[in-house]
């Protein structure tokens, strides 16, 4: 096990980032390993009344680069449009510090940390990502992934009845900008059209990605971006943040704003 990056760098950069940006700096626990002793951190980003509560998360497999990447300057995007948001944003940084420093998609243990969820003996870094989400609810989560196979762009989405298709506008977005989408048919095992990925029917409660965790805990609306591994690493920050700009707007224009009287914990 050979560290190819520095996890105390990656953190540095994201707590200058949350100083520059307004956002909390917080320490959701810490674990010793082989490796050394990680700290796991998480933000808090407050706009306006902080209506809409939304949870924003990456580097959970730690050979998908773009997401941190993607997370520092979706941060300063959201600052800068601080003024016509309303909304209250947790912001998970990096969920595998082993697996980002080893560049691997598991965490030092070869254990996949988005199955961990929701589960009994679960890794110790996502013991620490549950509690430091206890209690919390939240109208949209994203969780941005990248697929290492692929040389185009696909989205997953959930979405409650009656609720409009984020994932279809993020999608129109990357195409009026020229990018390549996954077209395929099936993506990973699932029935995919047109770049999006939408999965139905019961959900087992064993294994879980943190996605289907936010589900169960209620969520509205939920999407996990996957930018192409193939591409390049530039190009596939840009193909995120084109994502990420659709959801800026759509927080704007309040659509995650819970109906009242509607509750979907289960
Ligand atoms: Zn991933």
């Amino acid at each position: 096990m050979e560290k190819q990056r520095s996890y105390p760098e990656l953190m540095g950069r994201f707590r200058r980032r949350a100083e520059e940006t307004g956002a909390t700096f917080e320490t959701a626990g810490a674990f010793e390993c082989p490796l050394g002793r990680y700290e796991m951190h998480f933000m808090r980003m407050r706009l306006g009344a902080g209506t809409q509560r939304i949870c924003i998360s990456t580097g959970m497999h730690g050979d998908e680069p773009a997401g941190p990447e993607t997370l520092l300057e979706a941060m300063r995007r959201l600052r800068e449009n601080a003024t016509r948001l309303d909304a209250d944003i947790l912001l998970f940084p990096c969920d595998n510090p082993t697996g980002w420093e080893l560049n691997t998609r598991e965490n030092w243990q070869g254990r996949d940390l988005n199955r961990e969820f929701m589960k009994q003996g679960q890794a110790e870094e996502i013991r620490i990502v549950e509690t430091a989400l206890a209690g919390q609810r939240f109208d949209f989560t994203l969780d941005i992934h990248e697929d290492i196979d692929t040389y185009g762009m696909y989205l997953y989405e959930r979405a409650r009845p009656g609720r409009a298709s984020l994932a279809e506008e993020m999608i129109a977005a990357l195409r009026r900008r020229g990018c390549p989408i996954e077209e395929s048919d099936v993506i990973e095992g699932l029935p995919a059209s047109g770049g999006i990925i939408v999965p139905k029917g019961p959900l087992r409660r064993s294994d879980l990605p943190k996605a289907v965790y936010f589900w169960h805990h209620g969520v509205l609306q939920l999407i996990t971006t996957e930018s192409p591994g193939r591409l390049d690493f530039e190009r596939r920050v840009e193909m995120q943040l084109i994502c990420f700009d659709v959801f800026i707007e759509a927080l704007a224009a309040g659509r995650f704003v819970r109906p009242q009287a509607l509750n979907w914990d289960i």
